[in-house]
């Protein structure tokens, strides 16, 4: 007999067009008590006066928390924080930091949480994931996020490199997809067709209207739906399977050997376009998607160099030996590693 499997969904999702004045309303409906919110100080600066004026108007009790990274210590520090408020939920608000150190926090707090990105730059914002650096495995299993309330306004005004990226990790579902195909059939390892099929379509998604986007810009708001619902995959799925393999191991690695250098989704971009092509996949037209959307399609767009691409290739697998990629199949040595990352133009 099959194992149960459980999924834990959303509750609320709310995408809107200026309506962060809106916040209060959504947060009293889904918890009674006072809210716990998360952010870096630009995002309060930015944000704070509406999210207050709209707590205050919805008769709801608030504490800013505030945090610049996702470290284990400032989750850490957070997390005490937080219980001294007394509250009922948490908000993340912010671009991936912020909210991750709310759901991280929310975890060790046993407390619901709900994510309000203020940038599109990955797929966290609806995923029952958190990074938190310094912490091995890269991510730290929490709950899913109660609700989700995203302002497009807010989303529109964030540096477009932002969204770039976010295209970039929707892109990379092609590959996470093929990889937990493969490790299904190399190791009988679970596959949900369903949650396989719904983190494609988000990338998808990118590769039928990227052309469209390099003539008349991105579409923030499909991007950010895509994003949602890759989240929502993971959720169904319980894992991050549907969403990483090969290219986000790849990213993960170069964390580590060149810290700080590229956004999360352009290296999983930068990363994707080789694992397609080992897959035997159209390498060339994830580049062209990615070109498209104004998202990095070589290694010396964001600042790396050779020695970094071929280690973090010929590495990767090993930051998660259990979960089996192509990389595990293609075996990659300095040179197989050059040739790869030069014939695919990344380097
Ligand atoms: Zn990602």
């Amino acid at each position: 007999m099959a194992p149960s499997h459980s999924m834990e969904l959303p509750r609320r999702i709310v995408i809107g067009e200026g309506n962060m004045p809106d916040i209060g309303g959504f947060l009293v409906s889904l918890a009674g008590g006072g809210a716990s919110l998360v952010s870096g100080p630009q995002v309060r600066s930015a944000v704070g006066g509406i999210v207050e004026g709209s707590l205050y108007e919805a008769g709801m009790p608030y504490v800013w928390h505030h945090t610049s990274d996702n470290t284990a210590g400032s989750v850490e520090r957070i997390r005490e924080e937080i219980r001294a408020d007394h509250t009922s939920i948490i908000a993340g608000i912010g671009g991936g930091r912020s909210v991750d150190a709310a759901k991280a926090a929310a975890a060790g707090l046993d407390m619901p949480y709900v994510s309000v990105p203020t940038a599109a730059s990955h797929d966290g914002m609806a995923s029952p994931f958190a990074s938190v650096r310094g912490e091995r495995p890269h991510s730290v299993v929490v709950s899913a996020p109660l609700g989700v309330f995203v302002d497009i306004d807010v989303i529109r005004r964030a540096p477009a490199r932002l969204l770039a990226s976010g295209c970039g990790d929707l892109v990379a579902n092609i590959i996470a997809v093929s990889d937990w195909r493969l490790g299904h059939r190399r190791t009988g390892e679970y596959y949900g067709i369903y949650s396989a099929s719904l983190a494609r379509m988000s990338a998808d998604i990118v590769m039928e209207n990227a052309a469209a986007f390099a003539e008349g810009g991105t579409d923030a708001r499909m991007v950010v739906e895509a994003l949602i619902s890759a989240g929502v995959a993971s959720c169904i799925a319980g894992s991050s399977r549907p969403c990483s393999g090969a290219e986000h191991l790849f990213s993960h690695a170069l964390d580590r050997i060149a810290p700080g250098r590229g956004l999360h989704g352009e290296k999983c971009g930068l990363g994707s376009i080789m694992m397609a092509e080992l897959h035997g996949l159209d390498w060339e037209s994830i580049a062209g998607a990615l070109r498209d959307v104004g998202a990095p399609t070589s290694a010396a767009q964001v600042g790396l160099g050779e020695a970094e691409v071929i280690e973090a290739l010929c590495t990767a697998q090993e930051l998660r030996p259990e979960r089996y990629t192509i990389l595990r199949e293609a075996n990659l040595d300095h040179d197989l590693a050059r040739d790869l990352a030069v014939r695919t133009g990344v380097l």
